[in-house]
């Protein structure tokens, strides 16, 4: 039988290499056993390398789970009534960024549901000056707050905000119409159109993927390595789906991969990015956590350098449910700090307390240009 090249080649030329096929990559999300090793290890001397030894952290801000969007997997959409909505005060955010900046976190993440209002832009925009100067300029400021027109992403930009997140979900048009309603609102063209706003503008932008979703194949998953790599993103936060019982998709009986296979997909989709993209800053999601409480710990020892620690009002912190088993709901925020130090160290890593670890990827871009 004939076999191409491509097929052939084995983990230890791939991970090597400084050009990738999809066929490599793909090699590299089904490595097991010794070969898993060797990627895992590969991923880690590559962070090491090119970032340190450091974790930055990012204190995480869920201060509204209210959302106008719909979809499918997620459970704070819209249409999911068994959700108790809310809304942080301005002063509650704030005190939540003063609480970052006292922990020496270096950076702040905002994120909520998707608001398209005049109303919503204004806010945050006045909500980002506030926290500027309360916090005297000490924290490095994310937002992650969907899909807006360039005009609002240009006014957080100028009001403070230097890092977007916003997911693509899957690079996969057919895929993300299987996971959001197709609809106007919903449209994958407007959201790869924005994260390109975003790049525009000047953010350093991050994407990312949910890892095990239903229909998703490893190719599915390849080329969504790809086309991180096609965007030159800066940043990248990926995690396993995991599904949530009061959604369309958590309620369709879909044949998913066990969460545990989720899981390991997704260290292997950290590692094989770390190996693509060297410089990036790549988080270690979440939604590992929820699946293995040292789950993002493992993350950062395959090759993420990112940690974003849940600063959210413990008693908000239940009805952010995204998905199902979210891990932490009933901690306080200074319940987090001791407990994620230890944790860290376990990891062989340590934690760049009070900077705010931008991403190196983003310097050299620019500096290219
Ligand atoms: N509304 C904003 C930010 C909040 S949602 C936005 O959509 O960009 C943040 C991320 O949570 C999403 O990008 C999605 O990837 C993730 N998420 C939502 N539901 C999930 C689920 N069931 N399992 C895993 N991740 C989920
Ligand atoms: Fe809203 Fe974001 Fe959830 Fe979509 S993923 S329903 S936009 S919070």
């Amino acid at each position: 039988m004939f076999l191409s090249i491509d097929v052939m080649k084995e983990i230890k030329d791939i991970i090597i290499q400084s050009e990738f096929t999809k066929t490599d990559i793909i090699a590299m999300l089904s490595a097991q056993g010794d070969d898993e090793k060797l990627l895992f290890a590969k991923a880690k001397e590559i962070k090491e390398k090119e970032i340190g030894k450091k974790v930055h952290y990012r204190g995480l801000v869920e201060f509204s789970n209210i959302c106008e969007k719909n979809c499918l997997y997620c459970g704070i959409r819209k249409d999911n009534k068994n959700v108790d909505r809310y809304n942080l005060s301005d002063d509650a955010i704030v005190e939540a960024a003063v609480f970052a900046q006292k922990s020496n976190y270096g950076s702040l993440v905002m994120q909520s549901g998707e608001l398209a209002s005049p109303i919503f832009a204004d806010r945050i925009e006045s909500l980002l000056k506030r926290i500027k100067i309360e916090t005297n300029g000490a924290l490095g400021i994310t937002i992650s707050l969907g899909e807006q027109t360039k005009e609002t992403y240009q006014r957080w930009f100028d009001a403070g905000a230097h890092r977007y997140l916003l997911r693509i979900e899957s690079s996969q048009k057919s895929l993300y119409y299987k996971i959001h309603p197709e609809n106007k609102q919903h449209d994958f063209d407007t959201r790869l159109k924005c994260l390109k706003i975003l790049q525009e503008i000047g953010y350093q932008t991050g994407t990312g993927v949910m890892i095990g979703l239903p229909h998703q194949t490893l190719e599915d998953l390849a080329y969504d390595i790809m086309f991180m790599r096609e965007m030159d993103i800066d940043m990248c936060g990926m995690g396993p789906y995991i599904e949530h019982p009061d959604t369309p998709l958590g309620k369709h009986d879909f044949e998913l991969m066990p969460l545990v296979e989720r899981f390991n997909l997704a260290l292997r989709m950290v590692a094989a990015l770390r190996i693509v993209m060297r410089d990036i800053n790549i988080a270690a999601a979440t939604a590992l956590q929820a699946i293995d409480p040292i789950g993002r710990e493992k993350a950062v020892k395959v090759g993420a350098n990112i940690i974003m620690p849940n600063i959210t009002p413990g008693m908000y912190r239940n009805n952010y449910k995204l998905y199902d088993n979210k891990p932490c709901v009933d901690e306080e925020p200074q319940d987090c700090v001791q407990c994620l130090d230890v944790r860290i160290r376990l990891a062989d890593a340590s934690i760049g307390y009070g900077e705010w670890g931008d991403s190196k990827h983003f310097a050299r871009r620019v500096e290219k240009v």
